[in-house]
């Protein structure tokens, strides 16, 4: 019978040659889904089955729990075209279908869904199954899984119940097949026998129905339901709200469901299940890469239950060298598989993560997806993409998140410490980079610790989703078993966090706290260091050194951003060492130069009592005679920075901070100036105190200071002048751009530009030049300045946004005293982040709109830059390209990030105007034939 032409619809058919779906459809049939169909598609192996769309679980939740009333029948229609596809009919009692359950939301949320295989399996249907493939063991072992996981995921998961510690009935159940393994004095799964197995499963029904108060349920149909239902519902699970939370996944996107039929990798020695990646993910290096398992299903490999296999002989190292690999033990499956992951990696151009089971010889593929790599990985692989053709420049660029690029900068263990130590046990390096810190055992210790800002590594015989929120809270993770694809290895990449798996050697009594490695025994709160990118465990506190920035890969992928930004990236620096380290990582000027910096830290003692004596000068003569001594001490450290920069420009502050913050705290450095400005110490104090402040930050600060004091304003731009003036001697091309902070006014300004006039006069007449080129420009960082931005601009020759105050002002928040309610504002969801972190750009936003306009009204050419934090956050320079900013400028290390970052936001701008020119993307003819042009050199 037809369906009604305006039905909606709910669900898609994958199989055969052809799927309702592709892979541009993942909104609506998730990742998984739309993948599952993609693979269809282009012709690969792919056992049928059907999708329900994310609309039925937006759908379901929007209506008390309840399933579009069309959903039904559209499930059944296409159970029916799954069951013609694969010759076997779902419930029967002689040629039984069996299918998984999967969830599959847009974004990929590894191991936070349920998935429930087996379904189907009864006792008729498992009787009628052992006839069919006269192989019990297997067949019994299905459905066992199915008990086991069906109880867990569907009857006390989904239902709510949340059992006490070790009263789950998944461990109970597998209590009890230890207890029979013991009985038996087996020592593995696969020495029980058929009879074994037989009972085990009366066991696990008494066992479900003892715990849970209800039978496990026979009807293949109600199982069905049964599991559909509960993927919906851990859509809504503490666990994934928790993962979306950390990610930024929206509640409201929901997940789809796949109902696929089930093949089976546990038939025995000729069948197998593995995952892999076409290219090595924590490396980047391009060969195949994954592990597999002979006779198991899939959850085996990531449960971490077995330690897998490597897939081929290139993908083996020092720990894995005596294993059996695919490639040796079913070679003509492997070449299938390899030609397969070639294929798919040139349909897709990317690094694919793919989930394949193999039944009795025949490879089957159960998924494919954009594959999670760490920052070097993610480096290297799209320089080598682009190299290949695979990919354009701009898609290349796109393809490193910017904050991954501090792996790159990750820090390491010191190779020197590292050498002088033997490690005490060894692991799959399965994170990048070294971390050192003190050990817990479990998550709630790590999240405890870390609120002390203790540093900790998790160690845990192996994680599961439960431990997220430990896991993200330790420096490193560390676990006993599970293979490189493990839990801990997934997560601990994708946030690119140190992390080490699978060290056998480490025996662990949780419950005690402890750990032992051969003889050392080691308690909770004991230091160990991990070398993530070899696996390598030591004993103790190692040191650690910042990642080398020479890194070749990492130059290269600059030098595509630099090619693409159009924007300029400057950098916050305070010394001249600093503009040096800066311009190693790119800088391209410096946006923000402090001189007030060089009153703190190295060599400060003497700048700084000359700045204090002047502070508390009473007349004009006293502090002039103060400044006429501090100003070779400026003028040095403008010049020094000056002369790093060199060709580059470098914007000079003028004082900023509120006087008092210098005056010293104790009496015997106050007896000193005293003393040298020949006058009591009663005196002094009275002089102080005048300069206390109810509130300094919008006190005598910034621009203030210079009209209060216009010698002080005279002393720093002659310094800055004569500096530039030799430098130009001396065949050099510095370029200050003087900046008045804290203005609010356009007059303030004029009042220091004479200032600014008559020096630039004097110190040109004095070293005999006609010109010294600078700018001269203010900070914006008051609202009335951005409101009134059209005057200011008419003298402003730049505005550079001070976005820290302009946030701190805008939104009425004390920078200094956010600690004791944002946090409530950001766990109450008032505000959606940190707009001292994140631009604000509704609000701050707005006003930089607003200056940069009128600014530009007045001024066309105006040069317009930021200084604040956001300078070096990634939403915040693609909002300061959009507004048309020259440059953004940012702490040092921050500088790639920045570089990566406007490049990015000026794609992202050429694509909305007109989509990037992308590599002609070849249909490939469905064939088990490598795509030659993918394949490349080894
Ligand atoms: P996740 O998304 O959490 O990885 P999956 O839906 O991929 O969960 O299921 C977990 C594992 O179960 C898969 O890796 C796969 O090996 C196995 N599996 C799922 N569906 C099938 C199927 N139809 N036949 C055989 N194995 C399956
Ligand atoms: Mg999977
Ligand atoms: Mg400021």
């Amino acid at each position: 019978m037809a369906t009604p032409v305006k039905e909606k619809k709910y669900v898609y058919y994958f199989g055969g040659k052809k799927a309702e779906g592709d892979s541009d459809m993942k909104n609506l049939l998730g990742g998984k889904g739309a993948n599952l169909a993609e693979m269809v598609n282009i012709g690969l192996p792919v056992p049928a089955g059907f999708t329900l769309s994310t609309e039925v679980c937006t759908s379901y939740y929007d209506n008390k729990r309840n399933y579009p009333k069309e959903l039904k029948k559209q499930v059944l229609d296409a159970l029916k075209r799954t069951e013609k596809e694969m010759g076997a009919v779902f419930g029967d009692k002689k040629n039984p279908l069996l299918v998984s359950v999967r969830s599959g939301a847009r974004a990929s949320m590894p191991g936070m869904m349920e998935t429930v295989l087996n379904v189907g399996l009864n006792d008729i249907t498992r009787d009628a199954l052992i006839k069919k493939t006269n192989n019990p063991r297997f067949v019994l072992d299905s459905q066992r899984r199915l008990i086991q996981m069906y109880s867990d995921v569907v009857m006390e998961k989904a239902a709510g119940i949340e059992p006490k510690e070790g009263m789950g009935v998944r461990v109970q159940l597998e209590r009890e097949l230890h207890r029979l393994k013991e009985a038996k004095k087996y020592t593995s799964d696969t020495d029980l026998t058929t009879d074994d197995l037989k009972k085990l499963i009366e066991i696990y029904k008494k066992k479900v129905k003892e715990v849970l108060g209800k039978p496990f349920p026979e009807d293949a149909m109600e199982q069905l339901w049964g599991a559909i239902g509960a993927v919906f519902q851990s859509w809504n699970g503490k666990r994934a709200i928790s993962y979306r939370r950390f990610e930024g996944i929206p509640d409201d996107w929901g997940t789809a469901v796949n109902v696929q039929s089930m093949v089976f990798g546990n038939m025995g020695d000729t069948s197998a299940t593995g995952v892999a990646f076409t290219r090595n993910p924590a490396t980047g290096e391009k060969y195949f890469y994954g592990e597999w398992l002979p006779n198991a299903q899939g959850e085996d490999v990531v449960a971490g239950i077995r330690t897998p296999n490597p897939i081929n002989e290139v993908g083996k190292n020092e720990h894995t060298r005596h294993l059996t690999s695919l490639e040796k033990a079913m070679p003509r499956v492997y070449k299938e598989l390899d030609a397969i992951q070639k294929k798919l990696e040139y349909h897709y151009r990317n690094m694919l993560d793919i989930e394949f089971t193999i039944q009795d010889g025949k490879l089957y593929m159960l998924q494919c997806r954009v594959g999670k790599r760490n920052g070097p990985a993610a480096v290297k692989m799209a320089l080598e993409m682009f190299a290949e053709k695979l990919i354009t420049r701009e898609e290349a660029v796109m393809r490193v998140e910017p904050n991954q690029l501090d792996e790159l900068l990750h820090p390491v263990l010191d190779p020197a410490a590292e050498k002088k130590v033997k490690p005490i046990a060894k692991g799959l390096p399965a994170g990048p980079g070294g971390a050192t810190g003190q050990i817990v055992f479990t998550s709630e210790e790590a999240v405890a610790w870390a609120k002390k800002g203790k540093t900790v590594i998790l160690v845990r015989e192996e994680t599961n989703p439960e431990d997220i929120e430990g896991m993200r809270a330790a420096q490193a993770i560390l676990t006993a078993r599970g293979g490189m694809t493990s839990h801990a290895a997934l997560v601990a990449r994708g946030w690119g966090k140190c992390c080490i798996v699978g060290a056998g050697t480490l025996k662990i009594e949780a419950s005690k706290k402890t750990m032992k490695i051969d003889q050392v025994i080691l308690k909770e709160g004991d230091y160990i260091s991990l070398n993530g990118s070899k696996g390598y465990i030591y004993n103790g506190k190692l040191d650690m050194i910042k990642a080398a920035e020479e890194n070749p890969d990492f130059q290269k992928f600059m030098k595509l951003c630099d090619a693409v930004r159009t924007m300029k990236i400057r950098t916050n620096a305070d010394t001249p060492d600093d503009a040096v380290k800066a311009r190693a990582f790119g800088a391209e000027g410096i946006g923000l130069f402090r001189t007030e910096h060089m009153f703190y830290g190295k060599n400060a003692e003497k700048p700084l009592f000359i700045l204090r004596k002047m502070i508390v000068s009473k007349t004009v003569e006293e502090r002039r005679k103060a400044l006429d001594e501090l100003f070779p001490f400026v003028k040095a450290d403008i010049k020094q920075t000056l002369a790093a920069m060199d060709g580059y420009p470098v914007t000079v502050r003028t004082l900023d901070p509120p006087l008092h913050e210098f005056i010293p705290q104790h009496a015997d450095g106050r007896k000193l100036i005293a003393d040298s400005l020949k006058i009591s110490m009663q005196e002094f104090d009275k002089r102080a105190d005048a300069l206390h402040e109810t509130n300094p930050m919008m006190g005598h600060r910034g621009v203030r200071l210079g009209i209060t004091y216009p010698e002080i304003t005279e002393m720093q731009v002659r310094a800055v002048f004569e500096a530039t003036a030799e430098l130009l001697k001396d065949k050099k091309k510095p370029f200050p751009e003087i900046m008045i902070p804290v203005t609010c006014v356009d007059t303030e300004l004029t009042d220091q530009y004479a200032i600014i006039d008559q020096v630039y006069a004097e110190v040109c007449a004095k070293f005999k030049i006609k010109e010294i080129p600078h700018l001269i420009g203010t900070m914006i960082e008051i609202p009335r300045a951005a409101l009134t931005a059209d005057k200011i601009a008419k003298v402003a020759q730049f505005f550079s946004f001070g976005t820290n105050d302009l946030t701190q002002m805008t939104f009425g928040f004390s920078r200094d005293d956010i600690g004791s309610f944002l946090p409530d504002y950001l766990e109450k969801k008032v505000l959606p982040v940190d707009p001292f972190n994140m631009l604000d750009r509704e609000g701050v936003g707005q006003l930089i709109k607003i200056a940069v306009e009128k600014g530009r009204s007045t001024r066309k050419d105006l040069k317009i830059g930021i200084c604040g934090e956001h300078g070096g956050e990634p939403s915040s320079i693609e909002f300061c390209y959009q507004q048309g900013f020259s440059y953004v400028s940012c702490s040092p290390f921050r500088v790639p990030i920045a570089r990566l970052a406007s490049a990015q936001a000026r794609i992202r701008d050429l694509n909305t105007q007109a989509p990037v020119k992308k590599v002609a993307k070849k249909t490939v003819k469905s064939s088990s034939k490598p795509v030659k042009k993918a394949t490349g050199k080894k």
